[in-house]
């Protein structure tokens, strides 16, 4: 006979393991399924890690996981050809408790996150990949997995399989993604020793920065690079809409080479070495493109519901907070003996009304704008640059003619009222 489980959570990413932690922690007889050889060996991130969610789950997770760096700064920067306009932000309060967030390392992180869910009596089975989900009478009722021994069974299944879940689009809860609903990432993972990080990042201890690089560093394209100091080692990815690289045809790696290699970043990247190249998708459609997420013994977290803010770069904890979410709707409906889609649909509304669904709706309208309207990275961006090039160049000619002559630049480079315009229209979808 085949075995039956309570729940199923296909995926050991921060979602499937929120989840998980949280059955197992209540008594749940949960199994935790991951293709990869370990949870986190095939997973990618920036990767900043918000404390918030995840305090909210193991309080004090941050004395014992495999955390790199707390961030102390932010810097930003808006990238020209030989030039770049930066501001930032450097707080340390953020280097205390109860911290704002981490860097880490997607692969020890997501296996330690995992032992925790182990430890609160989940079954994790690695290097099982779920082929479909075992569907009877309209209800999900089980997992085929590619083991010999095959099907496994519950009350319910989640699905946590990440970005494309192909189990979700089975069951017919969403189409094909269209290349402007997901960005391309690729990043790679450089080694530096941690001395020389903290003095090229002016950063005391064991305190970290991030640096995201916006306009040339993705070539016009709606997207953006990043530079994350871990403790021995440096993040650098770039991730731009997927119909941007097409349009352009442009190869992601091609990118990457060239934010390397750019005047304004190379200085940091001296020295280093490459450990590890990686490259994933993010579901960036937002609010517009989220899935169905729930039906009969079955509900859909983290990436494969398209739960990501890619404005503020948030998506590990918007996932956690969905697993969390799914799980008490899991609670609830075990208590009332009943798993159907009506009894499941607290996760939706809960999560709809959470800082998640808030978010997503903050910002529903806003990747598509800022994808139709390539003139705010191609134009504003140089243009940043330029204003700050004449401004700051003493050369002799007074301010207020530099003045004079800004102005007359600015409108020369886009209409007045077009740059008035694309203000209001950048304020609305953001706001
Ligand atoms: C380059 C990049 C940078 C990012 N930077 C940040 C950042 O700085 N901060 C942030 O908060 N978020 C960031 N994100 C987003 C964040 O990584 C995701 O939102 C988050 O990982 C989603 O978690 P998840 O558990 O839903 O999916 P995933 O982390 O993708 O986990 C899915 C899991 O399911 C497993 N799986 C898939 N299919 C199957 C199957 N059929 N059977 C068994 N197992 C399966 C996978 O192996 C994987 O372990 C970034 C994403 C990328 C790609």
């Amino acid at each position: 006979m085949a075995e039956k489980f309570d729940v199923i959570v296909v995926g050991a990413g921060p979602a499937g393991t929120a989840c998980a932690y949280t059955l197992a922690k209540a008594g749940v007889n949960v199994l935790l399924m991951e293709r990869g050889e370990y949870p986190g060996s095939k997973n990618v991130m920036g990767g900043v890690l918000y404390c918030k969610t995840m305090e909210d789950i193991i309080p004090g997770f941050y004395k014992e996981a495999p955390v790199e760096r707390p961030i102390v700064e932010q810097r930003f920067m808006m990238l020209d050809k030989e030039s770049a306009v930066s501001f930032s932000y450097k707080g340390l309060e953020w280097a205390k408790e109860p911290y704002n967030n981490f860097t880490v390392l997607r692969a020890k992180f997501d296996q330690w996150f995992a032992e925790k869910a182990v430890q609160q009596g989940a079954l994790l089975l690695n290097e099982t990949v779920a082929l479909s989900c075992i569907v009877e009478d309209g209800k999900v009722v089980g997992i085929k997995t590619d083991r010999p021994d095959g099907d496994v069974y519950a009350d319910v299944v989640v699905l946590a399989d990440g970005v494309n879940s192909l189990l979700a689009k089975s069951l017919g809860f969403h189409k094909e993604f269209r290349p402007d609903e997901v960005a391309l990432a690729v990043m790679e993972v450089l080694k530096l020793d941690r001395k020389i990080i903290e003095e090229r990042f002016n950063l005391e201890g064991d305190n970290g920065c991030t640096i995201e690089i916006f306009g040339d560093s993705t070539k016009g394209i709606l997207g953006t690079a990043w530079l994350y100091t871990n403790k021995d080692s440096l993040n650098i990815g770039v991730g731009t809409m997927l119909s941007g690289l097409i349009k352009h045809k442009i190869k992601p790696y091609e990118l990457l080479d060239y934010v390397k290699n750019h005047p304004m970043i190379r200085p940091y990247l001296q020295g280093c070495e490459q450990q590890e190249y990686l490259a994933h998708l993010i579901p960036e459609g937002g609010y517009r493109s989220m899935p169905k997420i729930v039906g009969n013994g079955v509900l859909v977290v983290g990436d494969a519901a398209q739960l990501v803010n890619a404005i503020h770069r948030e998506g590990s904890n918007m996932a956690m907070a969905s697993g969390v979410m799914a799980a008490e709707a899991i609670l609830a409906a075990r208590e009332a003996g009943d798993y159907s889609e009506k009894m499941l649909e607290s996760y939706r509304t809960n999560l709809l009304n959470s800082f998640v669904g808030q978010d997503l709706k903050k910002y529903k309208d806003a990747t598509h704008h800022f994808e139709k309207s390539p003139h705010y990275f191609e134009q504003y961006i140089p243009m940043m640059n330029r204003v700050a090039s004449q401004m700051f160049t003493v050369d002799g000619s007074s301010k207020w003619s530099k003045q004079k002559k800004i102005w007359s630049d600015l409108g020369s480079a886009r209409d007045k009222w077009k740059m008035a315009r694309d203000l209001m229209n950048a304020w609305r979808v953001m706001k």
